[in-house]
């Protein structure tokens, strides 16, 4: 069992105190280095989380909201506990993620650079006077906060994602009903035990359940006291949020599935292409949304591009993160490599070749998947079509610019996306028509907290980051005065 300051207890925290799990149900959490259980944490009841909710309620302010100073001073003290605690914290979420402990301690970084982004900018949602005079009128407008937000986070970056919505809800004067993935809850109960001892915020301003997500779920659908939803995860469960949200037409944040094209142009630097690839794709053991999906290579540079990567490739070592410098952990459980597995077994089925890595029939049986790369890659295979979470590099051939973009596009999914050319009007040529929200030239970098991030067509709505996700939680309120 994990043992840790911050994890001195295992329950929800509702209304400023930790709970009683009086049900006394739990659920296990294992580390999916050793799939071993290291804790049992509690699964709450609707009524719990209707208790958070109300809880929530009591601390909106709306006639005497709370300051932008002291709104300021909650996102400061959040990020310096974050920072003084960022190995510990690493720790907890190598411990029941598996990625590196170096990228998890990373990812604490990370995390404190959204609540110091929003602190630095938070002036941005104080009010202002628009200076024209319509209508004989002086117009003020006002950045509301839009009530107590539902939080829903996934298991793939336990201190990130959380991140990016709370600061901006608490920035707002929200206050939230946090849920945690049920596969990496510890992290989270970390962050409330850094936010319990280390901040002064009001009673119910953060509010932690966790269990079944459809328990949860559903009471933040249904209750009127929640206005909007933040989710990040599958576009599966996002369209479910959609449906079950329409009827009282609630705000939602979606932040959903990706299928991101990684474009290498015969003109392009194919070392720094190769380097920037293996950094994106095997983040995370390639379990982000914003990983490289399908790489197309221009035909003249695909055999020199895939000499590199298999050289890279070849020098990763995968293994349990918490002893020291592995380049990659374990999935995060059997359904996740299963599906890896799938997608190599159909590629290499369907005419595919093997570059570097495992066939199928020689893996092992623990959750340990080593860097693959597959070459001759099409849209008929499910590696093409569907996001695969894993370490694998499916390589596509192309031709043309035009082919190019269209192929890219080739997908229901519109989060990341890059191209490597050291032709500067392709680039932007090829930027502006990829319907994706990020485009990476000649660069593999994902989200950071000073730029919005956020996904087109089937991979969410709205953004998180810079100045437009610190406006995701407020509603504007426009107060024209007569006389
Ligand atoms: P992933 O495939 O990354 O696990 P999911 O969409 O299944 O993504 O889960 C992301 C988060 O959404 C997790 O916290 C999960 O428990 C939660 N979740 C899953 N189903 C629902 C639901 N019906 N309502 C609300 N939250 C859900």
């Amino acid at each position: 069992m994990i043992e840790s300051p911050l994890l001195e207890k295992l329950t929800g925290y509702i209304g400023g105190r930790w709970t009683d799990n009086e049900h006394g149900n739990t659920f296990d959490v294992y580390n999916p280095a050793t799939g071993k259980v290291i804790a049992q944490v509690a699964s709450m009841s609707e009524e719990e989380v209707n208790a958070a909710i109300a809880s929530g309620k009591s601390a909106l302010r709306l006639t005497s909201p709370y300051s932008i100073e002291t709104r300021r001073k909650w996102l400061e003290d959040i990020r310096d506990a974050l920072k003084a605690n960022k190995e510990e914290v690493g720790r907890i979420l190598c411990m029941e993620h598996g990625k590196p402990l170096h990228e998890a301690q990373g990812e604490v970084d990370y995390a404190a650079g959204f609540f110091d982004y929003c602190s630095k900018h938070i002036q941005a949602l104080d009010a202002h006077t628009i200076p024209e005079k319509p209508k004989d009128c002086t117009w003020t407008v006002h950045y509301r906060p839009i009530g107590v937000a539902g939080l829903i986070t996934p298991w793939n970056f336990p201190i990130g994602m959380i991140a990016k919505k709370l600061s901006a809800a608490l920035a707002a004067g929200c206050p939230s009903v946090i849920k945690p993935a049920s596969e990496t809850p510890l992290t989270m109960i970390a962050l409330f035990s850094l936010m319990d001892k280390h901040t002064d915020m009001p009673d119910g301003m953060v509010n932690l359940v966790m269990g079944k997500a459809s328990v949860i779920g559903k009471a933040l659908c249904e209750s009127p006291d929640v206005p909007m939803l933040s989710f990040t995860g599958s576009t599966e469960v996002g369209r479910k949020l959609i449906v079950d949200t329409a009827e009282q037409v609630k705000k939602l944040a979606l932040e959903l599935g990706g299928n991101a094209p990684f474009i290498v142009f015969d003109d392009a630097d194919l070392d720094a292409a190769a380097d920037n690839l293996i950094a994106n794709k095997f983040r995370g053991g390639g379990q982000t949304c914003v990983c490289a999906n399908r790489i197309f290579v221009h035909e003249k540079v695909a055999d020199a591009f895939g000499e590199k990567l298999a050289e890279r490739v070849n020098k990763m070592t995968v293994g349990d993160g918490i002893n020291g410098d592995v380049d990659i952990g374990p999935l995060i459980n059997q359904a996740g490599y299963d599906k890896v597995k799938r997608h190599v077994q159909d590629a290499l089925e369907k005419g595919a070749t093997l570059v570097a890595g495992k066939k199928p029939e020689e893996l092992g049986n623990d959750l340990f998947f080593p860097p693959t790369v597959v070459h001759g890659v099409n849209r008929d295979m499910c590696c093409y079509q569907e996001e695969t979470f894993g370490p694998l590099v499916p390589m596509a051939l192309f031709r043309t610019e035009e082919e190019v973009i269209e192929a890219g596009n080739d997908t229901e999914f519109g989060l990341a996306s890059y191209v490597f050319t050291n032709d500067a009007e392709r680039a932007q040529r090829v930027a502006a028509g990829l319907r994706f929200g990020h485009c990476g030239w000649n660069t593999g970098t994902g989200p950071t907290p000073e730029a919005p991030f956020g996904g087109m067509k089937a991979s969410g709505i709205g953004r998180e980051g810079g100045l437009e996700g610190l406006f995701e939680f407020v509603e504007a309120q426009t107060v024209p005065r007569g006389f």
